[in-house]
């Protein structure tokens, strides 16, 4: 069985086709600035690979030039498109009206544009991305949606809620949600089990430290908070983002600056985190070389970060009542190992005890322990797959 697992954004379209009989990625891509000018990204299991620009004027182009390379002759990777089985989509924003993986129908495509107010770049985008689909492969080809926020579906009340009248609670649904719900369930599950048990048996926590960031406290399976809330600006500091604020940071800066909500969504969005602090970069590997050459505002926004990702896991040490496991995952939490090392070094007091040398080899897509043996938490590093997550729940919706 052959899966195609499709996430649209704004302006690209990310692919993967997965043979499910092994799991292994058969191609993966990117259709890119979809509605500007268009850039095409293609590459086999194989290592064929195939790049140019070409205009794509909407979703439905881009799926097209997906659609043809699958097939084509020098760089595709299938007879015919009838070898693809069923699509399944990445949707950001599920709301309270999704808590699980959906095969999709009228409904649900109105379910998930009814949502579009709480997401609004991710969901309309989705919503092409899903019709794009049924334009060129018809609906006889079955499609799944996987949503960010299903995972988080478990929390309870009393970590969803925000402390504002109710009444914006009812009429606009303003609450927790949290994302990367996906990776989150991945990455526990993994965790679970590398330890070999029982995920019913366990308390986690799991860091997905990307671009974007999050934190999420799971007990016996199911998640019980996580950091992101109505949007995924709430939390830790990220490559743009500022994470949590005081909300009257938001309208003295607004008032001082004479800057409208769309204006100020803009600088909590793309210009704050990593870049708003270090003014060098909001990607974690430029603002480390610059920290490593002395720049003071980089070291500072490290500072913050590791600082940030600390508080998150006492705070949910806390909730939990003690964890038996600490998982990084995502872009920095793979990859940056000495964030890692501080961390886990100033969570000591409560027996968390890294393996040095196993942290500086666990990078680059590597799996592994990274605690000592008498460590009282396990510590992993584990890769994140949520296309394979997305890939999984389509093939156990439709076979
Ligand atoms: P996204 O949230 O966009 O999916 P990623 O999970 O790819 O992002 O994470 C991007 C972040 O991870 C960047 O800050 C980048 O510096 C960091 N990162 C990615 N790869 C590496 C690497 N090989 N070494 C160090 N840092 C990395």
């Amino acid at each position: 069985m052959k899966i195609l697992v499709i996430n649209a954004g704004s302006s690209s379209m990310k692919y993967q086709l997965i043979d499910m009989s092994d799991e292994s990625v058969l191609a993966k891509g990117n259709c890119e600035r979809i509605g500007v000018d268009g850039h095409f990204k293609h590459k086999t299991g194989d290592g064929r690979e195939y790049e140019k620009d070409v205009v794509m004027n909407n979703h439905t182009e881009a799926f097209v030039q997906i659609k043809n390379i699958l097939i084509d002759e020098k760089y595709g990777v299938i007879k015919s498109l009838s070898e693809v089985s069923a699509i399944g989509h990445r949707i950001v924003q599920g709301g309270s009206l999704f808590s699980e993986s959906t095969i999709i129908n009228e409904d649900v495509i109105k379910g998930i544009e009814s949502l579009i107010p709480l997401a609004p770049l991710h969901n309309a985008a989705h919503v092409q991305g899903i019709r794009a689909c049924i334009e060129v492969f018809g609906s006889d080809v079955p499609e799944v949606a996987v949503f960010d926020t299903a995972f988080h579906s478990t929390m309870p009340q009393k970590a969803f809620m925000y402390p504002v009248p109710y009444e914006y609670y009812e009429k606009y649904g303003v609450r927790r949600y949290g994302f990367h719900g996906t990776s989150h369930r991945y990455v526990s599950h993994r965790c679970a089990e590398l330890m070999g048990k029982d995920i019913k048996d366990l308390k986690i926590i799991t860091c997905h430290l990307g671009n974007g960031s999050s934190i999420t406290a799971i007990d016996k399976g199911k998640v019980i908070d996580t950091s992101m809330g109505l949007t995924p600006l709430d939390g830790i500091m990220m490559g743009t983002r500022t994470g949590s604020l005081d909300p009257s940071v938001v309208t003295f800066i607004a008032e001082k600056e004479h800057l409208s909500p769309s204006e100020m969504d803009t600088i909590l969005n793309k210009k704050s985190g990593f870049l708003g602090i270090s003014g060098v970069s909001s990607d974690d590997r430029d603002v480390s070389a610059a920290a490593d050459d002395g720049n003071e505002r980089a070291k500072l926004a490290i500072d913050i970060l590791e600082y940030e990702i600390l508080k998150y896991i006492g705070s949910y040490m806390a909730v939990l009542g003690g964890a038996d496991a600490i998982v990084f995952t995502a872009g920095i939490g793979e990859n940056q190992k000495s964030h890692r090392e501080n961390v886990c070094k100033n969570l000591a007091y409560m027996g968390v005890k890294i393996d040095t040398e196993a942290n500086e080899k666990t990078i680059h897509g590597k799996e592994g322990k990274i605690s000592a043996p008498d460590s009282s938490v396990d510590v992993f590093v584990i890769p994140t797959n949520e296309e394979l997550v997305i890939a999984r729940d389509t093939m156990m919706l439709t076979k």
